[in-house]
Order: structure tokens, then C-alpha cells, then sequence
């Protein structure tokens, strides 16, 4: 992203997470990137263009540390669905798409994103029955076209569902077994070749998207192919990300499959390392905390979709306490419906909180504030954004002062995890550029959007009918099967509801 000149921003006041203050502050950017930081009155050359902030307060862009481009043309799709459930909706919610789909599709998440106030992610992308080029080239075009920042991972597995979880398979009636047969996913080997293409051949502005390697969930794919994946991470040197004890479905069956947790048997693969990230860790237990931590992992922690999909309440505090690296992230829309970083930031603070009375070991708006910026960003694996700092992206979002949400202003760091819903976001700022102008995406006609994304989904709609009586016909067995498996006794529980289970 080649962007000249200087821009001088003056009058706004930056945020001090940890101090919970926000003194006016002027910002000196040099094309893509914050070069002084400065009292008011800060020196600029003349012809400098000014962005004007008086009035609203400037905050480093929020970090998605884990969404699903391809979930929002599926937005509110599903209501009593389980993760299992979500996953056997795929046919269904997820089914039949064109690479038209797959750009659309993540421009709308895009376009969503930045206008809440975050300027990258780490977008996991399904494509079956395999990754291809063209679909992570439309994906990586779709975030340079709104402006926003992306690392795109293409989810893979080998397995479905049905072959991952032990026993489910069995559950279904001879009829149903015949017809999830036909949903095989890819030999390995093809999906390995497909996404070695795509690394070496990447030609979106690597400024704004990146790769990265997504074996979806452990138990869905093979550990030659959990191999095969690290060996490409390795060689492209990118990030692996992984969904891993997400819910308590998966941990019970890693404990059928491999007789060991799910950590355990990633680190026997050797796959643990700092590129390494897991989405949720809801169900993970000190142990594997402490083997995440020792091998300078992150987790990507989803409080809303954890909630919304029953998956249970992570134990952020206890990742901290073990040095994992902590990342917040919203999920895809068909599983916590809005791309709402304010709304993770507080839910993270939330999930937090009911955990215990004691009010030492919750979350605190600081730590929230950096998880979200700063600890996304590592997440990500991009080491220049994250924070407003000289040498760092200009990623920064201007909220209005004047919006009922800051009415008064006691406590900034508070305000923003606690108070801030997205409404108050005025201006975004992507290396430089404005990509959010008065609320308002500078770079996508949504009415058009709208329009194509109307027509997709009503084709959609119509093409997957076939995919949609397959999931009516899922559903109860898919939906009793699976709770009754988190019905086993475990170590730890992650359940607000019920001390059961
Ligand atoms: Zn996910």
C-alpha cells in the first residue's frame, strides 16, 4: 500500500488504556505510518493535510483475532444450534457458492468490521469441498477493496463431522449415513497443493492481506494432514489457527480418539509454537494452558459465540495466568451474528466477571483494551499494528465525544469496553487512509451492496434447498447425540447453566 505525504492530526485525545486517560494529543503520519507522536501544536511540514479531531477521541483499530468471511451471507440463519449443529448446517447455510459468493461474502463482513471501529483480522474462510486460489484471491480482494487489513486462512479438514466425532457416524439412520457420505471433503494431499499455489502465487498488496493455514478443528483432519500443514506454515512462514476445545463435545472426543487432550496431541505433532492460535479454548484446562504458554501461544477468545453457541465460558484469566497470549475475537456471523468488536471487548469483560466472586481474578478494562488491539495483533502476526506509537500503521479509530455514549466522559479505558457499542465511531483510519468517513465506508456503495447481496442470497437460498432438507433431517439426531456426549463427567466444567453437566 503506497501511500504519500504527511497528515497531521490534531485536537484529538488519544487513549491511555492502562492510565485510563485521553490528553489531546496531535499524530504526525508519514504515508502508511505514525511518525511523531505530541502535545498539541506538535510541528508539521506546511503542506501536511490535517485531519481535524477536536472532539473525539482516537483509539488504536480493534484486532478480530477470529471470524468466518464466508458466515455472513449466512447471518441469523440459526437460533438453538450447537457448534455440532452449526457445523451440520454447512451444506446448507454454507453450500453451493461461487468465487462471486466468496468475494461478496467477505466484503460484507469488511465493510461491517471497519465501521465498527476494527481494522484488521484474522479471517478463517470455508471453501468445499477444498481451498482453492481463486477463492482466497477473491477473499484477499475483498478486504483490499474496503480498505481493511486480513489474514486469510483457508479452514481445511479431511474429515466431516460425521467421521470426527466418535460414534455419530453410527447414530444415523442407514439412509442419512448413505447421504453424509456424499459430503466427503478432499484428499488432504489436494488441499495441501491448492493452498501451496495460492501462498506462492499471492499477489493481493501483502500491506493488507496475508495467508495463513487453518486445519479447522483437530479431529477433523488427519495428522498427516495437521503435518502437512505445519510443514507449509513453516515454509511460507505464516500462522497456523486452529479451533481447539471450542466445546466440550471435542474434548470428550479427543479423549476417545487420542487418549490425550487436544494440546497434547497438537504438541506431540509438533504444531504448538508462537504461530500457533486457538480459536475458543473454552474447555481447555490448566495443563493446557501451561503448554500454550510455554510454547508462546495465543488463543483467540469469542465470549459471544461461546455463549451463543452453549459452548460454555472460557477461563481467560487462567490463559493469562499461564502467559498465553490472549486475542479477542467476534467469530463468524452465523454463530455471534454481529462483527462487533466493542460488543467482544465487553462480553470478554462479562464472561469474566460471572465466573467467581472474586473480583481480583477478573478481566480488567486495561487487560481487555490490550487483548483487543495489542494482543489480536500478535495473534495476527503483524508487528506494526495494534498501537498508535511512532513506527506503528496509523490504524485509529475517531469516536465522537458528542455521541450519547460519552455523555460525560468520566473513565476512557471503562467507557470503551463497558459503555461503547460502535455507535460513536465517526472516522476510521487504515495505514493512513481514511476508510470511514462520517460512519460511512468510503470505498463500498452499500446500496449496491445490499443489491448483490440480495440476489446471492435468494440464488443461495434456492440452490441449497437440498442441503436444507438434509439438515432438517440432521438435526435431531446431530442435536441429541452430541449433548448427550458432553453429558460425560469431565475434569472441569465451563457451564454456566448447570453444575451437571
Ligand atoms: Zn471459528
Amino acid at each position: 500500500m503506497n501511500i504519500k505525504g504527511k497528515t497531521i492530526i490534531r485536537g484529538g485525545r488519544l487513549l491511555n488504556g492502562q492510565a485510563h486517560t485521553a490528553p489531546r494529543t496531535d499524530i504526525l503520519v508519514d504515508g502508511d505510518t505514525i511518525l511523531e507522536i505530541g502535545r498539541p501544536g506538535l510541528a508539521a511540514p506546511e503542506d501536511a493535510t490535517v485531519v481535524n479531531a477536536n472532539g473525539q477521541l482516537l483509539h488504536p483499530g480493534l484486532v478480530n483475532a477470529h471470524t468466518h468471511g464466508h458466515g455472513n451471507l449466512s447471518k441469523g440463519m440459526g437460533d438453538r444450534w450447537t457448534l455440532e449443529l452449526l457445523l451440520a448446517s454447512g451444506p446448507w447455510s454454507f453450500g453451493q457458492r461461487i468465487f462471486e459468493d466468496t468475494y461478496l461474502t467477505a466484503l460484507i463482513g469488511a465493510v461491517e468490521m471497519v465501521t465498527k471501529g476494527c481494522t484488521s483480522c484474522y479471517d478463517l474462510i470455508l471453501e468445499m469441498p477444498m481451498p482453492t486460489p481463486e477463492g482466497l484471491d477473491a477473499t484477499g480482494r475483498a478486504y483490499a477493496d474496503v480498505g481493511m487489513r486480513a489474514v486469510v486462512a483457508p479452514m481445511v479438514a479431511d474429515k466431516t463431522l460425521y467421521e470426527a466425532i466418535p460414534g455419530l457416524m453410527e447414530a444415523l439412520t442407514p439412509s442419512l449415513r448413505k447421504d453424509v457420505e456424499k459430503l466427503r471433503m478432499a484428499p488432504y494431499r489436494a488441499s495441501l497443493a491448492n493452498m501451496r499455489k495460492a501462498l506462492h502465487g499471492w499477489s493481493v498488496d501483502s500491506d493488507l492481506t496475508r495467508l495463513a493455514v487453518a486445519p479447522t478443528i483437530p479431529l477433523h483432519c488427519s495428522d498427516a494432514f495437521m503435518k502437512g500443514c505445519l510443514k507449509l506454515a513453516c515454509d511460507f512462514d505464516v500462522g497456523l489457527h486452529s479451533h481447539v476445545a471450542e466445546s466440550k463435545v471435542q474434548v470428550v472426543s479427543s479423549l476417545k480418539r487420542y487418549g490425550k487432550s487436544l494440546t497434547a496431541h497438537l504438541d506431540d505433532l509438533g504444531l504448538l509454537g508462537p504461530n500457533f492460535t486457538v480459536a475458543h479454548g473454552v474447555w481447555l484446562d490448566d495443563e493446557d494452558c501451561k503448554r500454550l504458554g510455554d510454547h508462546g501461544a495465543s488463543v483467540a477468545h469469542n465470549p459471544g459465540s461461546n455463549m451463543r453457541l452453549g459452548s460454555g465460558l472460557a477461563d481467560a484469566r487462567g490463559m493469562l495466568n499461564r502467559s498465553v497470549n490472549l486475542g479477542i475475537g467476534t467469530d463468524g456471523a452465523s454463530c455471534s451474528d454481529n462483527l462487533n468488536m466493542y460488543e467482544s471487548m465487553r462480553l470478554a469483560s462479562m464472561v469474566s466477571k460471572v465466573q467467581g466472586p472474586d473480583q481480583r481474578q477478573w478481566l480488567s478494562t486495561e487487560e481487555i483494551v490490550i487483548a483487543a488491539t495489542e494482543g489480536s495483533a500478535q495473534v495476527l502476526g503483524w508487528k506494526d499494528i495494534g498501537r498508535i506509537a511512532p513506527g506503528f500503521k496509523a490504524d485509529i479509530v475517531f469516536l465522537d465525544l458528542s455521541a450519547i455514549n460519552w455523555i460525560p466522559c468520566n473513565d476512557p479505558t471503562n467507557q470503551l469496553v463497558h459503555t461503547e457499542d460502535g455507535s460513536s465511531v465517526k472516522h476510521v483510519m487504515i495505514g493512513g487512509r481514511m476508510v470511514v468517513r462520517d460512519g460511512v465506508p468510503v470505498n463500498v456503495d452499500m446500496a449496491n451492496l445490499a443489491k448483490m447481496a440480495e440476489a446471492a442470497r435468494s440464488r443461495l437460498a434456492k440452490v441449497n434447498r437440498p442441503g436444507k432438507k438434509l439438515f432438517d433431517r440432521l438435526e435431531r439426531i446431530v442435536g441429541s447425540y452430541c449433548p448427550g456426549l458432553a453429558q460425560i463427567p469431565h475434569p472441569i466444567h465451563r457451564y454456566g447453566a448447570s453444575s451437571r453437566a
